[in-house]
């Protein structure tokens, strides 16, 4: 399965940031490389991404296309700004806004409906994992989650990875994974989120049943984020 190289810039970026881009130069073949800048960046990003093969995402979506939702994006909004993919159920989402896994199902099929690729995370804390719990609550947010079909990406992100400088083990990884691929089908492709920087990227993209990465602080350079696609 071809991997996916995904940038979740998060609430950073101006219209200099752009500039990343041309830095970043032109997508290998072998792998396919999107980024998530902050709305405000989509439609600017999309078409000068689109000239190096670089796909352009949204960061949330609302469920519904349109309406009375006061600073909200809906999916429609997103693929009409040129976005291709969106991801749904970050932690940071969950964690900030509330976000329950029925909403974050609602928001990935809004994704599909648009026509948009959903990225749907999910991930334990770390007490759950200190408890044993990391199976069961992973697994229970895909089964509250995830879209019926196949035509979205799953991302496991530790939350006590996220930003933190730490990584599980890869045996830990690799674990979640198999877990992950067993509850879905083969033509799912399962990214690892959770500080994926150059030094790690290579053992941890070498790992069976992952399908890439989705990287937040390293996707911010563009040197680190190509050192991170290269190792794809
Ligand atoms: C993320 O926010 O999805 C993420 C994986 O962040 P970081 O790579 O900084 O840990």
């Amino acid at each position: 399965m071809k991997p996916l190289i995904a940038g979740n810039w998060k609430m950073n970026g101006l219209k200099a940031s752009l500039n990343e881009i041309e830095a970043l130069g032109p997508a290998p073949a072998a792998c396919d490389v999107l980024i998530c800048p902050p709305a405000t960046l989509i439609a600017a990003m999309a078409p000068a991404a689109a000239r190096f093969g670089i796909a352009t995402g949204g960061q949330d979506c609302h469920p519904d296309p349109s309406g009375a939702h006061t600073g909200d994006i809906s999916a429609e909004m997103l693929k009409d700004a040129g976005a291709r993919f969106v991801i749904v159920g970050h932690s940071e989402r969950r964690a900030d806004h509330g976000e329950s896994d029925a909403l974050v199902r609602a928001k990935a099929e809004a994704g599909l409906r648009a026509g948009l690729v959903p990225i749907v995370c999910v991930g334990e804390t770390e007490i759950q994992r200190e408890r044993g719990e990391a199976e069961a609550v992973v697994g229970g947010q895909l089964e509250g989650s995830l879209p019926k079909g196949d035509g979205f990406v799953i991302a496991y992100e530790p939350v006590w990875a996220i930003g933190a400088g730490r990584t599980p083990t890869l045996d830990d990884i690799a674990a979640m994974h198999a877990f992950i691929r067993k509850r879905t089908n083969e033509r799912i492709r399962i990214l690892y989120g959770g500080s994926v920087k150059p030094s790690n990227a290579k053992e941890i993209l070498a790992l069976p049943d992952v399908n890439g990465a989705l990287v937040g602080g390293a996707s911010l350079k563009a040197a680190d984020f190509s050192a991170i696609i290269a190792a794809a």
